[in-house]
């Protein structure tokens, strides 16, 4: 195939960045720059999408990150991959070639993160508040080079990668049906084994807990864990801005572990969270924080859950301090922001978090269980397919209620103008309602 036309296969095949951001695909390669980095380096506690995806489809996701190599005109692509995941680093291997070749990384918290995998494959660090496009880098996770490697063959995205763990009987990774709702994949690993649960969606560290089961599986959904309502995890993922801000700004003793165990402060950028709790002090009542040291903020949660010894949340105040600073036009350009960057901190090799000792931190070490690939059949009653993308604008119905689809057939059009991407069935069966989702019954 040539790559000449992959913006638009990648464009028309809907196909969104499925590591968390959802950024449509075809933007981001539509792009020249010396390396592609294929991010394996998958860190959450009890996620496996990634490692199941290279060690049962190593062959497509390299293809799709040879297409994207040759399309952006880059010299190398490189798969980042932790040294852990034997298997997949096996599976993986017999496809690298010359210009293609494997990093391995170590098993830390947030080894995924873009700007740790970028600075660590290749010694260039992304500029404050910058993209890797800057440094000429394209970063695409390992599930969205799969999606690039059929999208070329014209097969759009119509099932989400994802791991179901935590309390469920049968913890496991499968493709879901973009659309399913979260109960039904829960049931597909044999359901929840206790009865008063929340799940966290997307993982223990930067998931967010979601309680409504009709929840939709979306292309960008990566695992849902179960956990107990009342475990300290959930219930610490669930105070509220007024409670951790009232918290932090009696309880901080500035002791700065917050700062100095953070990822982004340890790799040089300008974030210092006991700084933005300092804020809290000096501010009246509500707290208007608005300081910039917050800006570069990841949002990792390990200052959170894992530096502050109060258990307070600096995590979730960097983040009400970014909305604020946004809010009041008080957000630094990205050039503002580079001018404050340091080199990289001396002692960061030695900070790095082991996701065994931090899992265990989390109260997850019970769930030693793997999530292996589930290859029955998955049919969900119905589908409720979100319109409403992540990034970018939602793309336009091009069915009505009654019209009977196939899976895979369009049934939302890109927008013309603007960042867009189409959306497809992913099951057979007539549509049941047109609105900000698109619902398909399956009554096969
Ligand atoms: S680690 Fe906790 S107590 Fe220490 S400065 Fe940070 S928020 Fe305050
Ligand atoms: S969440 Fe905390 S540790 Fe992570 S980048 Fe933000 S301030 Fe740093």
């Amino acid at each position: 195939m040539q790559t000449a036309n992959l913006v638009q296969l990648v464009r028309d095949a809907g196909v969104v960045g499925a590591g968390g951001a959802g950024f449509p695909t075809y933007k981001k390669i539509d792009a020249r720059v010396d390396t592609v980095i294929a991010n394996g380096a998958e860190c959450e506690p009890l996620l496996f999408k990634d490692k199941v995806l290279m060690e049962h489809y190593a062959a497509e996701m390299i293809d799709g990150l040879r297409l994207v190599v040759q399309h952006v005109g880059a010299s190398k692509g490189i798969v980042a991959i932790k040294h852990k995941n034997r298997k997949a680093i096996a599976a993986v291997t017999p496809h690298l070639s010359a210009n293609i070749s494997l990093f391995e990384m170590e098993d830390v918290y947030p080894a995924g993160d873009e700007y740790e995998v970028v600075y660590h494959s290749t010694g260039r660090r992304i500029p404050s508040g910058g993209i890797p496009l800057h440094i000429g880098v394209v970063v695409q996770n390992v599930e969205t080079l799969y999606h690039i490697h059929r999208a070329a063959q014209g097969q759009p995205v119509t099932h989400s990668l994802m791991t179901v763990h935590g309390h469920v009987k049968q913890p496991l990774t499968a493709w879901f049906p973009v659309g399913m709702s979260y109960g039904e994949a829960l049931q597909v690993a044999g359901g929840a084994t206790i009865d008063d649960f929340v799940l966290l969606d997307g993982g223990p560290m930067m998931g967010k807990v979601v309680t409504d089961l009709a929840t939709p599986v979306t292309r960008v959904s990566s695992g849902i864990i179960v956990l107990g309502r009342a475990t300290h995890l959930a219930e610490r993922k669930t105070q509220s801005e007024q409670a951790f801000k009232r918290i932090g700004k009696s309880a901080c003793d500035q002791c700065s572990l917050c700062t100095e165990m953070c990822p982004r402060y340890l790799l040089g950028y300008p974030i210092q969270p006991h700084l933005v709790m300092r804020s809290l002090l000096t501010t009246g009542p509500m707290s208007d924080t608005l300081t910039h040291w917050a800006q570069a903020c990841c949002e990792c949660n390990i200052c959170t859950l894992w530096a502050c010894p109060e258990e307070l949340d600096p995590r979730n105040v960097c983040v009400v301090t970014k909305r604020d600073l946004k809010q009041q036009g008080k957000w630094l350009s990205a050039e503002q922001l580079q001018k404050l960057a340091k080199e990289v901190h001396p002692l960061k090799s030695y900070r790095s978090v082991p996701t065994e000792r931090l899992a265990r931190r989390l109260g997850l070490h019970k769930f030693t269980a793997d999530a292996p690939l589930y290859t029955e059949k998955i049919a969900p009653k119905s589908v409720a397919i979100s319109l409403q993308p992540a990034v970018g604008l939602p793309p336009t119905p091009v069915v009505r209620v009654g019209d009977r689809v196939a899976a895979g057939e369009l049934v939302a059009t890109a927008q013309e103008s603007g960042l867009s991407v189409p959306a497809h069935a992913s099951i057979d069966g007539p549509i049941a309602a047109v609105g900000q989702s698109i619902v398909i019954t399956n009554n096969s």
